[in-house]
């Protein structure tokens, strides 16, 4: 991409404007030119037009405007563990992987956010530090039925429930009845339950994990667990009629059930990330903790499934799940996963992870795109998110689909410099961002705190 002069001979009607051969719009893949005020996308004309702005932006022949990436399940962890990832880090991340929208988990962070006095303490914190835009997922436990609603109206976008241990003691989960219970508030207002699908009994009576065997681990987490909790949001959100999501799905085995359950009209959605589409247990080294995450990553077999989930629209959206720990809580050393974090780390590398397993497959850019922006987008009712369409905001990545990279964790923003895809070389370079039509430069934190319906 070039910085091209401003073009004296016309008006400058707009703050920025792009041209380019490759710009993804909602009607495709268009040479066009994009123009940009007050940071909404208020012309797209095609290229040759000669629209005039303050400043140029001019692609090269190798490079895609694509729309921001939104990213709905972050967690940022900050107050209160903020050596694990912060606010700063965060987003500094989220914008280098084309990434400018996120919606930051309830838990991990201390307090949790399950009460409005939790919520304005995260914002006040989040406020001058983000370079992406960010708005908050609210969380459902024992005893806070009643804050639901005044969450709700303070702008969280819906509400994260647990059907087991969450991994952390501040935030217990519900059973089944406390969520149907849960679903039952939520529909009255026409909310969101997301949900950790994992039944508790289930894990409590597999094989406990021990040692640094990652087939051990796997068999500590069968898929029996998923698919016994991911039959119980279908059928409470069937009873209630509320609309539930849910997260990070692993298991293959439940995508039949979720085919005919969409297919009745339950109001039910479902994510996976990319860990589950690309990395193997096959290949999992012993020792290897930067890959434990619950549920696990399963067999070569079922990511092939999860693949035709999303081509045949079982599976709604792609999202990182992003959730780090320290390298000492990730057991490193020891390579212990039985005592280790679970949570990969992947909010900067999410978009190339996807598209260099995608492309093998022959999947295009727009369909990835779609996954990764405009369904998350919707997902969380973001209306002018997601999309390079007149009047959305001009959140934009630069995205040269054709070049690679090796992953170098010390180039990482990520607070703690452990992924994963260490040393895997990537399809996929996100040369620049844009938030509301301005280049996120890593220095000055422009991002805004978002709040349902206003975004
Ligand atoms: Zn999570």
């Amino acid at each position: 991409m070039t910085d091209g002069s401003p073009v004296s001979r016309h008006v400058e009607r707009f703050d920025l404007v792009f041209r380019g051969r490759n710009i993804m719009t909602t009607a495709g893949v268009i040479a066009c030119e994009v123009g940009v005020r007050d940071g909404v996308i208020v012309a797209i004309e095609p290229l040759g037009a000669g629209l005039a702005g303050k400043k140029l932006m001019v692609l090269k022949d190798d490079e895609t405007l694509i729309p921001g990436l939104v990213d709905t399940h972050v967690h940022v962890n900050e107050p209160g563990r903020t050596e694990w990832e912060g606010f700063t880090s965060a987003t500094r991340a989220a914008a280098a992987g084309g990434v400018t929208t996120i919606i930051d988990m309830p838990l991990n962070s201390i307090p949790a956010t399950v009460n409005v006095e939790a919520l304005a303490l995260k914002r006040s914190v989040a406020a001058d530090q983000i370079f992406v835009d960010v708005g908050f997922w609210g969380g459902a436990i024992p005893g806070n039925k009643h804050d639901l609603r005044p969450l709700y109206d303070e702008g969280v976008f819906g509400f994260k429930c647990f059907l087991l241990h969450s991994g952390v003691d501040e935030f217990p989960h519900l059973d089944a009845d406390e969520m149907e219970e849960d679903l039952a508030e939520l529909k009255s207002f026409d909310s969101l339950m997301i949900v950790h699908a994992e039944d508790s009994r289930a894990i409590d009576r597999a094989p406990a994990a021990a040692g640094d065997q990652y087939k051990k681990f796997l068999s500590s987490r069968p898929r029996g667990a998923e698919n016994i909790a991911v039959a119980e949001v279908i059928e409470r959100a069937r009873f209630t009629g509320a609309r539930a999501h849910i997260l990070h799905l692993s298991s293959s085995d439940a995508l039949p059930m979720i085919a005919t359950a969409k297919r009745d009209g339950v109001r039910i959605t479902v994510e996976t990330c990319p860990h589950y589409l690309t990395l193997l247990a096959e290949e999992i080294p012993n020792g290897a903790t930067a890959f434990k995450c619950c549920p696990p990553i399963r067999e070569a077999s079922n990511r092939e499934l999860l693949w035709q989930g999303l081509i045949d629209g079982t599976i709604d959206c792609i999202v990182s799940d992003h959730s780090p720990s320290t390298v000492d809580l990730k057991d490193v050393e020891n390579g212990d996963f039985a005592v280790a974090w679970g949570g990969v780390s992947s909010l900067q590398l999410g978009l190339s992870v996807v598209w260099t397993e995608a492309r093998k497959r022959g999947i295009g850019l727009e369909q990835v795109i779609q996954w990764m922006s405009s369904r998350p987008a919707a997902l969380a009712r973001l209306i002018r998110k997601g999309q390079l369409a007149l009047g959305c905001d001009a959140d934009f990545a630069v995205f040269a689909p054709d070049a690679s990279y090796v992953v170098d964790v010390t180039k990482l923003h990520h607070k703690n410099p452990i992924t994963p895809y260490a040393g895997r070389t990537l399809s996929g370079v996100v040369r620049t961002t844009f938030l509301r039509g301005v280049q996120i430069d890593g220095q000055v934190p422009t991002g805004r705190l978002l709040r349902r319906g206003e975004a």
